[in-house]
């Protein structure tokens, strides 16, 4: 897959949610010494997400161990987690990377090998009803 979900929960600086640039660390250990570091007033903060991230990885060719680019999605600001599947689809697509309609993800470091004619714009997602799907269309019901 594509666009998983991590098996832990990661740990955040907890200063400030809206924050362009929210570094996320895989252990508390992680979190509070870079915050030592560089973020001192953050160390009171720290805490665990609710869940844990759902991150894109290219399945492009690439000469690593298993023949697959591997490569992990990151925006602007070093950004790769998303909240949900549907939240990092949207993510990673409006980044240029392309979803093949077997559902392997292409990143904009691969993009010339997704297959052509086989891209699916997303995976099918749940919708809340009443909300915007991703092509535009609004759901019934
Ligand atoms: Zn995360
Ligand atoms: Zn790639």
């Amino acid at each position: 897959m594509p666009v998983k979900q991590l098996k832990e929960r990661c740990w955040v600086l907890g200063v400030d949610d809206d924050r362009d640039f929210d570094p996320h660390f895989g252990s508390e250990d992680k979190a509070r010494s870079y915050a030592r570091d560089s973020e001192p007033a953050a160390l009171p903060t720290i805490k665990a997400l609710d869940e844990p991230c759902w991150i894109a990885v290219c399945d492009g060719p690439g000469g690593g161990p298993f023949g697959v680019c591997d490569e992990e999605f990151e925006d602007d600001e070093g950004g790769g987690h998303g909240p949900s599947e549907a939240v990092t689809v949207e993510w990673i697509t409006a980044y240029q990377w392309k979803i093949a309609a077997d559902g392997r993800a292409f990143g904009s470091c691969c993009t010339d090998s997704c297959p052509a004619g086989a891209v699916a714009a997303a995976p099918v997602v749940a919708q809340i009803p009443g909300q915007l799907t991703l092509d535009g269309q609004k759901v019934a019901g």
